[in-house]
């Protein structure tokens, strides 16, 4: 294979990824980011950061799963910051429907009793009956493992332009590969925003090893275990892009249903709140749509951080050899007819 001259743009999760994979295949890749290094315009700053190919089962297509197994063990070669200490999904008793339907969605769990899941998360002793753990899942904070992939970019001998206001103005190249997420959305007119809203608490008076779940017929909500004993605690789930500040609404229900969770949280200090747009197609699927000297990788939903890896590597792959990746991703791999 010859080596190519490759621009990607965005330097988000799915950007980063894609820049890193590639320059590992010996292209020539520059980065080119219109916001800082403190990627303050990207929606992957403000992910939960979770890779949960399992409970994501849910609701996500087997494609999705997939690239997410794969993914796993591509951030666990990369960043020493993936933590595999699964994940745990509760209810309240009243919601335990919720529950057996989580459950009757879903694999590769175990059903947790209230002593394994005491043992699992000792904070929550003689809080809740029952769970499901789902042991091969993992997390990590996201803007550290973000300017991990800057680092691994900047030593592999990659480019990157920050603050780029102008991209009529691109470097040379011979494929263009076009991560901008919803700024796209002009080009891509099946692209929609799902916005998600979240906010970081502070607490000595709880501790978490992986994250928990709480599952509500309206108001589901996660918290994710940060060092420094700050938890992330999300997430909204709108049709909407409107990307401005958390509303009161919303405060409320995360609020509320935290203080649910674990009464100590009402206690805990704010240090923020977060809200940003996630890039999706209508069925939820993430693509790549080649289109002459340009390839959008985009949609990826919910799952940046879970399928960008694999994604990444699939357009290496398709760049080698020049082979679709099969059936199994023939939503993900798609030739562009205008149908996008
Ligand atoms: C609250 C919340 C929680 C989430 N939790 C999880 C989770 O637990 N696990 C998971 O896997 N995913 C999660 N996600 C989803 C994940 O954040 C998104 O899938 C992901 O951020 C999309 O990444 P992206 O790189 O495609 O887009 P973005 O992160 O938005 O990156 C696009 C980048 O392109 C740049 N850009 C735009 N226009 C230009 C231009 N003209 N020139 C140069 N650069 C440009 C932007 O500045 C931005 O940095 C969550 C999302 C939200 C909002």
């Amino acid at each position: 294979m010859t080596p190519q001259k490759i621009v990607v743009l965005g330097a988000g999760i799915t950007g980063l990824w894609q820049a890193y994979i590639l320059s590992q295949r010996g292209h020539d890749v520059t980065l080119v980011e219109q916001g800082n290094t403190a990627f303050n315009r990207a929606a992957s700053a403000v992910a939960g950061a979770m890779l949960a190919p399992w409970c994501e089962g849910e609701a996500a297509e087997p494609a999705i799963q997939e690239l997410g197994l794969r993914s796993i063990q591509l951030w666990k070669e990369v960043f020493g910051g993936v933590k595999q200490n699964g994940t745990l999904v509760i209810a309240q008793p009243r919601d335990r429907n919720e529950l057996k339907r989580f459950a009757a969605m879903t694999q590769n769990f175990k059903t947790v009793d209230e002593a394994a899941i005491s043992q699992l998360e000792p904070v929550l002793e003689g809080r809740y009956r029952t769970g499901l753990y789902y042991p091969e899942e993992a997390h990590m904070q996201p803007v550290e493992a973000m300017n991990q992939m800057v680092q691994l970019l900047m030593a592999g001998g990659a480019k990157i332009i920050w603050n780029c206001r102008d991209i009529g103005d691109l470097p040379n190249h011979d494929l263009l590969l076009d991560c901008r997420g919803m700024a796209a959305k002009d080009e891509l007119k099946t692209l929609r925003g799902v916005r998600g809203e979240l906010l970081v608490v502070q607490s000595e008076e709880i501790s978490l090893s992986r994250p928990v779940r709480l599952l509500h017929p309206r108001f589901p909500l996660y918290v994710v275990p940060w060092s420094g004993n700050r938890f992330m605690i999300g997430a909204t789930v709108l049709e909407s892009e409107e990307n401005g500040a958390v509303t009161v609404r919303s405060a409320l229900e995360l609020l509320g249903m935290a203080y649910a969770l674990h009464p100590s949280f009402g206690e805990a200090e704010i240090l923020s709140f977060r809200a940003n747009v996630r890039p999706a197609f209508p069925d939820n699927i993430p693509k790549i749509i080649r289109q002459e000297k340009r390839l959008y990788v985009n949609g990826i939903f919910r799952h940046g951080f879970l399928n960008a890896p694999a994604l990444a590597v699939m357009v290496a792959d398709y760049l080698e050899t020049g082979r679709h990746p099969g059936e199994m991703y023939k939503d993900v791999f798609v030739e562009d007819n205008g149908q996008w």
